[in-house]
């Protein structure tokens, strides 16, 4: 592990340096939305009073629509599925916030396990360096620190960055996240006082994310309590099941699969879908096992706070970032539904 110190003034000589054979991703504006998406120029990143991106950035990983493999109806290479998966060029991504890296190592898990990778999404993760950048100013909503994450968090991040105001302190975690700043010439190693105003700013950052949540009962109760509690009949009351929650977080991940044909040819796409849509859970008899509002949002939620942390190790499947507080139309919270599973 080394820690650096990268002058701002010298951002865009440092971005010159690694982004030989890589192409750099940021928080850039896209309208009125801020993505982590390509950038061209360094003056385009929007850091300075950044917060977070209003779409988490698993798009990177997974997009919202994309090709697995193509076909052909008629031929002698009729039926033959030929698959879409694309290279992609090496990343770097700077910016990312901690929460979002730790959501992509939730992911990792789930788009692995014995039998199965998800190539589609490990192509990409394997391809991108994450230059995280930590939390200065977390906003109302962030609860990270309640669900195993942290606003200067680690996880999922080959890099770390901590805003000191005219300097970024840059803490390599990872081979690949020493690779990429090893020969950079424009850094330079941190001192005494750099470390210690980084610990500081960390602890401020945390001091700052208001109302710790609870969790424990959670994990005591049974999920037959937790399913047939009755307070899901309130939470779900206002939902409008528009699915917003769940296209901003950046911890869903399910997906539907169409193929989609054009005369004797085809392509195989999967798009994202939602818990909260009743065509995502309707099976080949017409039986739908989540036919009300009532059974998507409680799926949701139960998915997150109890299905998942059963078979992952405690693991959750929320990191805090808020955005699907901030997005609801109608300010279904997160945090107390959470209150509510856990009283
Ligand atoms: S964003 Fe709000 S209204 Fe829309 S599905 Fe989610 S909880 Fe329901
Ligand atoms: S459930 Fe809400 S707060 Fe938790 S990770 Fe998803 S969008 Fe963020």
């Amino acid at each position: 592990m080394a820690e650096m110190i990268l002058e701002k003034q010298d951002m865009a000589a440092f971005t010159a340096e690694i982004n030989k054979g890589y192409e750099l991703f940021g928080p850039v504006k896209n309208g009125k939305q801020l993505e982590i998406a390509r950038v061209n120029e360094v003056s385009d990143m929007v850091l300075e009073g950044y917060r977070n991106t209003d779409m988490s950035p698993k798009n990177l990983f997974f997009p919202q629509s994309e090709e697995m493999m193509a076909f052909k109806k008629y031929g002698d290479d009729a039926n033959i599925y030929k698959d879409s998966l694309k290279e992609i060029a090496p990343r770097v991504i700077f910016g990312i916030r901690p929460c979002d890296a730790k959501a992509f190592s939730v992911l990792d898990q789930i788009f692995k396990n014995d039998q199965f990778i998800d190539n589609y999404w490990f192509s990409k993760r394997e391809k991108s360096v994450m230059i995280g950048l930590g939390c200065n100013m977390p906003c109302s909503t962030c609860f990270c620190t309640s669900v195993n994450s942290h606003p200067f968090g680690e996880t999922g991040l080959d890099v770390l960055a901590t805003d000191l105001d005219n300097r970024y302190l840059l803490k390599t975690l990872t081979k690949k996240g020493e690779d990429i700043l090893s020969g950079v010439s424009c850094l330079k190693v941190a001192n005494d006082d750099d470390l210690s105003s980084a610990k500081s700013l960390s602890e401020k950052a945390v001091s700052e994310i208001s109302g710790n949540l609870e969790l424990k009962n959670i994990d005591k109760k049974s999920v037959l309590d937790l399913f047939n509690a009755d307070f899901w009949e309130r939470v779900q009351e206002p939902c409008l099941n528009c699915g917003t929650c769940t296209y901003v977080c950046p911890t869903c991940h399910c997906f539907d699969i169409q193929d989609e044909v054009f005369k004797d040819e085809g392509i195989r796409v999967r798009n994202w879908d939602s818990c909260m849509s009743w065509l995502f859970t309707i099976h080949g008899s017409g039986h739908n096992p989540r036919p009300g509002k009532k059974e998507r949002v409680r799926q949701r939620f139960m998915h997150k706070f109890k299905y998942i942390p059963i078979k992952r190790d405690g693991e959750i499947g929320c990191v805090g970032c808020g955005r699907c507080i901030r997005m609801c139309p109608v300010n279904i919270d997160v945090r107390e539904v959470v209150k509510l599973m856990n009283s």
